[in-house]
């Protein structure tokens, strides 16, 4: 492989890929191909992988650096398959991640910056980064800050924050113990849907935060987050109770707790999903009553 080698990382749903694009000669087996003689065509590629349903994580200055390299460039695609729903133990992304993993959440922070990546930044009053511990065992993912979250820079801490806060302590920790995020660090106008440039400007910066804390398991926290995450559309009444794979870490999705707030049926099931969570992470179980 060649100086101009460039890796390059994604979490997919069902596992990992890398790209590995290399100039010169001496790719020992590969056929070349014409897909990748521009960057041009490396973006295709990276958006026919990404409409596929495969999450994509490359650093602007990456692309910038292969848009100087040779054009006749190739491409080696490694895709490594994990089922979905496997009974795994639960697996921390090192080793699989080609570009190193940034140093520390203040390092993702700093990237991030007063982020202008997409058209959220102009109703925003903060960017909502994420917090808690940055060695948690276990991450939330909502969807998106709302009005309380804007206002504060801060993470569920409206009402339906509140119940999560109660969430967390029903299982036996405080917010501080654990990590909670959003998919997007800035408030959707009206608290509408997340757009899908939105979530392809955002979600590379949740992803370095998963590198960084490498959490046991991650609890997907509505049906917008988790149809989101997984690239599917399947109700989240069929994706919660069962585990999945995100960033190739163990997920489980489970109802928002702003449903929950309407819906208090939802509680129940809602339980018995962190109750697996309890179970998988190794957490003492709260006695039965009595
Ligand atoms: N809903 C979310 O999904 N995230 C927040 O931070 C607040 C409400």
């Amino acid at each position: 492989m060649t100086d101009a080698a460039l890796a390059m990382t994604g979490a997919a749903t069902y596992g990992m890929i890398h790209i590995i694009v290399c100039g010169g000669k001496n790719m020992s087996g590969d056929q070349p191909s014409d897909l990748v003689s521009t960057l041009d065509d490396l973006v295709r590629s990276i958006e026919a992988l990404k409409s596929m349903g495969r999450q994509l994580s490359v650093k602007e200055e990456k692309l910038v650096a292969l848009a100087q390299t040779r054009p006749k460039a190739r491409m080696r695609i490694v895709e490594e398959k994990t089922p979905v729903n496997k009974q795994a133990e639960p697996q921390r992304p090192q080793g699989d991640w080609t570009i190193a993993a940034p140093a520390s959440l203040e390092a993702v922070r700093e990237e991030l910056g007063d982020c202008q990546r997409c058209k959220l930044a102009d109703g925003r009053k903060h960017i909502v980064f994420g917090e808690g511990n940055p060695q948690a065992e276990l991450m939330f993912i909502g969807e998106a800050p709302g009005a309380d979250e804007d206002r504060q820079g801060r993470p569920f801490i409206g009402r339906a924050g509140q119940l999560l806060t109660k969430m967390i302590e029903a299982m036996g920790k405080t917010r501080e113990e654990v990590y909670i995020a959003n998919i997007l660090k800035c408030r959707p106008p009206g608290n509408r849907d997340p757009e899908p440039d939105e979530v392809m400007a955002c979600e590379p910066f949740l992803l370095q935060q998963i590198r960084v804390i490498r959490p046991r398991v991650i609890v997907g926290l509505g049906r917008i987050a988790v149809q989101t995450l997984l690239k599917e559309k399947t109700p989240i009444s069929r994706l919660r109770g069962r585990w999945h794979i995100y960033a190739d870490i163990k997920l489980m999705p489970t109802f928002h707790p702003a449903y929950l707030l309407r819906n208090s049926a939802g509680k129940k099931p809602a339980w018995d999903d962190l109750q697996q969570v309890m179970a998988e992470l190794g957490w003492p179980l709260p006695n039965k009553k009595g």
